[in-house]
């Protein structure tokens, strides 16, 4: 069973793309309302030695000797991977190892400003920082950030990355309908990218349930009238699936295995992720499926979701 690495997967933006996970779930500087591993439960601004940086570099080992056909390796995860304080060791020994394959990191882009972090991550190819909201009303209420940390900063600290940051730096949105779509939001939206100078922005919104039940994903139309807004800016919409289209986490035997572990009483999803041993963030889109098809039943109860087949009278 892998501890540290999740997939391959189809990432919509990344192609076959190798997990890394170098945190316990759920670490991390924000508790965003969009955020599909559920409610941050250790939200912190302190880096450390999250686990324990030769496993995880024993177990990349372990898995890429057999040379696997991969698009990216990418940190990305339950939490924020640059609280990691080894993610610089990590990156340079895929660099030195295994130079064919690219390195993407996932990020939400609150730690770049430190100098520490901007030299751990400089071998990566790409890195791409997400910036939901450019006020600080909208960084408030959508990111919910940790004690101390400030939009403003936030937008320095990626900008000042991307002034030393010889790689791509896609600059990523999420769009939540009614909190960053407004034409107030947009144009700070559009101020701190241009200060950033990312290579594009790439607009992202909702494809499963959220666990803030106000997050809705936003229509075609008002995509298309945010790349209006932002214009000229490079902007692409990561690519929803079209009808009909699986999704990796659409598996059937996955399906049946979540439905055995169901079958003995109703659970919480890091239990969950423990007996099938599949990663939380993995295990929140394959049961959206689940819920889509009325499979189960997913609650969220004081910062945690509960699972539980339909049949469970217990549940709502
Ligand atoms: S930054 Fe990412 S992992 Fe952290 S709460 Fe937001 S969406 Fe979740």
């Amino acid at each position: 069973m892998k501890r540290f690495l999740f997939g391959p997967v189809n990432s919509r933006r990344l192609g076959r793309s190798l997990g890394i996970d170098l945190l316990p779930f759920k670490t991390c500087t924000l508790d965003c309302v969009y955020c599909e591993c559920g409610w941050t439960t250790d939200q912190t601004l302190r880096r450390a030695e999250l686990v324990p940086t030769h496993q995880v570099i024993a177990e990349l080992d372990d898995y890429l000797a057999a040379r696997p056909p991969l698009d990216y390796v990418t940190f990305s995860g339950a939490g924020e991977p640059t609280l990691h304080t080894g993610i610089g060791v990590v990156i340079g020994h895929l660099k030195r190892h295994y130079p064919h394959y690219p390195v993407a990191v996932l990020t939400n882009g609150t730690l770049l400003g430190d100098p520490e972090v901007q030299a751990q991550l400089a071998a990566a190819d790409l890195v791409v920082p997400s910036l939901d909201g450019a006020t600080p009303a909208a960084f408030r209420a959508i990111c919910r950030p940790a004690a101390g940390l400030t939009v403003d900063a936030v937008i320095e600290g990626i900008a000042a990355f991307r002034r030393g940051f010889p790689g791509l730096l896609l600059l990523e949105v999420f769009l939540v309908p009614g909190q960053n779509d407004r034409p107030e939001e947009l144009a700070a939206l559009k101020q701190a990218a241009t200060l950033i100078a990312p290579d594009a922005i790439q607009l992202n919104s909702l494809d499963r349930p959220a666990p803030h039940p106000g997050v809705a994903p936003p229509g075609d139309a008002a995509l298309q009238r945010v790349r209006d807004f932002l214009y000229p800016l490079q902007v692409q919409a990561v690519r929803r699936r079209g009808p009909g289209e699986l999704a990796p986490w659409d598996n059937p035997e996955l399906f049946q295995e979540i439905a055995a572990v169901l079958a003995r009483g109703p659970t919480s999803l890091p239990r969950l992720a423990v007996a099938t041993g599949i990663r939380a963030s993995d295990l929140a889109k394959t049961l959206a499926q689940m819920v889509r098809q009325s499979l189960v039943q997913c609650r969220h109860d004081r910062g945690e979701w509960c699972i539980a087949p339909m049949y469970d009278a217990d549940s709502e």
